[in-house]
């Protein structure tokens, strides 16, 4: 299967090809973090996670890389606000990232490197560049000197003035040029610092992710990703930097995935209307936000309402029901069903439908093969629903005398579907009741009577009931917890 990318490097769709058989090395920019996820962190993660799952379909063995960026300006303010250390808001910060993280599923990801971590491996790279004569130091810091890099400015394809015009640069009176950028910034008194040999300090954000993503990948690595606002100036910076250190092409597919949209403003900081992941977890379930990320190109923006929300948990719920369904027929959960981990050719002599599933399957792979189409793949997986539905509703498969080689078949094609929701990263596993208010009241209501038939039963000495409510309820993923005097209930085991 020819998989095609776009590559902003050469703004066209390009076949995707490994610099090594097999094998692909991805780094995609990670949080700086200083303040708790938004939605928007979650984006890229999502999406390359999604993209990981499905080469390691193809059997590819992907080393995937997030960085953590764990110092940094922002952190120094926001650390003084709340009156802590950088280190303690770092390890909080990234604790509530990772947590998010593993909600959405998100486990793809095999090192999520802190700067911090990786201090030596920043300061030789500098001091490379310091000795090829593409940085200088200047009064404490180190700075990267745009004007001897030739190729600055090919990554969104301006030469450095046009660069400049369009980017609020700090005009500095250490610097030889406007558009050249920090290595290393010379401490300041109360920041954390380390030594080095041009005076104690810190690094500059682009020169950690050069730094980390080679430490891990490699000098030369596959892919390099990011949200759309990173493409200038931390892109652009960090292939500048790093192929000027090396001599070598750094990322050979550069990938940038759309931001998160409400109504028509970007979701930032600076507009206020950013959403908080745990904030927006206590009313919606993980899945409904994974799929919300899936269902456009990775590199339109997404459009984020409530509303929109709600419309695809409806279309989730559609799912949801047909799960009950293949539990009804099969007596087994879908979750436990085993869908294939690797591609493997269309079998041979085929049954009409499961023929027909099969084309579906082609089709998933080729929308998701067309430069990773998420969105195209997701409507695929509604035409296997309505034909899983259709197929089970003309054979009457819920019914005595459905035939037992109906059953088979239909079984054969879930775990199809199975196989292919497990690249989306969709339906792994149950989720938690609905916590929107209204579902909320009407859970807690029944759950309130069936403790007190419970309790009803245990006091008749019906022990058998007792025991069948408590059994049923762990069957749902619900747990009773008996404490003196009460019994309080919970979702999960
Ligand atoms: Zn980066």
């Amino acid at each position: 299967m020819q998989i095609k990318v776009y590559n902003t490097l050469t703004r066209q769709k390009e076949d995707f090809q490994t610099l090594q058989p097999g094998k692909v090395g991805m780094y995609v920019c990670g949080p700086t973090v200083y303040k708790p996820s938004h939605v928007g962190h979650m984006v890229g993660p999502v999406i390359f996670d999604t993209i990981k799952r499905y080469l390691s379909y193809l059997d590819y063995q992907v080393n995937f890389v997030v960085n953590i960026t764990d110092i940094d300006d922002k952190l120094i303010v926001e650390s003084k606000k709340q009156n802590t250390t950088v280190t303690e808001l770092a390890e909080r910060v990234t604790a509530d990232y990772l947590a998010n993280l593993k909600k959405l599923q998100v486990t793809g990801i095999d090192h999520f490197p802190r700067a911090t971590h990786y201090i030596g491996e920043i300061q030789s790279m500098i001091g490379g560049l310091i000795e090829k004569g593409f940085a200088y130091a200047s009064m404490g810091d180190v700075y990267f000197d745009v004007s001897k890099d030739e190729d600055y400015g090919k990554l969104c394809n301006r030469d450095p003035e046009q660069l400049e015009a369009g980017a609020r640069i700090e005009i500095n009176e250490r610097k030889r040029n406007p558009g050249d950028f920090a290595l290393w910034k010379g401490a300041k008194p109360g920041e954390p610092m380390w030594d080095s040999p041009w005076g104690s300090g810190r690094p500059g954000w682009h020169i950690e992710c050069s730094a980390m993503s080679m430490k891990l990948l490699g000098e030369s690595f596959d892919m390099h990703g990011g949200g759309l606002d990173l493409q200038f100036p931390h892109h652009e910076n960090e292939l500048a930097q790093s192929e000027s250190f090396t001599g070598k092409t750094f990322a050979r597919y550069w990938l940038h995935n759309g931001l998160m949209k409400t109504g028509d403003k970007k979701m930032s900081k600076s507009e206020g209307n950013e959403i908080v992941v745990t904030e927006l977890l206590k009313k919606h379930q993980p899945e409904t936000l994974r799929y919300l990320l899936l269902t456009s190109h990775y590199r339109s923006p997404i459009e984020y309402s409530e509303d929109r929300l709600l419309e695809l948990r409806r279309s989730l719920e559609s799912f949801y029901r047909f799960f009950d369904r293949v539990k009804r027929i099969s007596g087994n959960s879908f979750y436990q069903v085993i869908g294939k981990l690797k591609h493997q050719p269309t079998p041979k002599g085929l049954s009409a439908f499961l023929g027909e599933i099969y084309k579906l399957r082609d089709a998933f792979l080729d929308a998701f093969s067309d430069d990773f189409n998420s969105g195209g793949a997701l409507g695929t997986l509604h035409e296997f629903l309505n034909a899983l539905n259709r197929f089970a509703d003309q054979s009457k498969i819920e019914t005595p005398e459905a035939n037992p080689e109906a059953k088979v078949e239909f079984l054969a094609a879930v775990s199809v579907f199975r196989e292919i929701t497990q690249i989306l990263g969709l339906f792994l596993e149950p989720q938690e009741a609905a916590t929107a208010q209204g579902n909320n009241q009407l859970m807690d209501g029944v759950m309130t009577l069936l403790i007190e038939i419970r309790s009803e039963a245990r006091k008749a000495k019906n022990f058998a009931l007792a025991d069948l409510v408590r059994k049923r309820l762990t069957e749902l993923n619900i747990t009773l917890e008996d404490r003196p005097g009460e019994t309080g209930w919970r979702v999960g085991p």
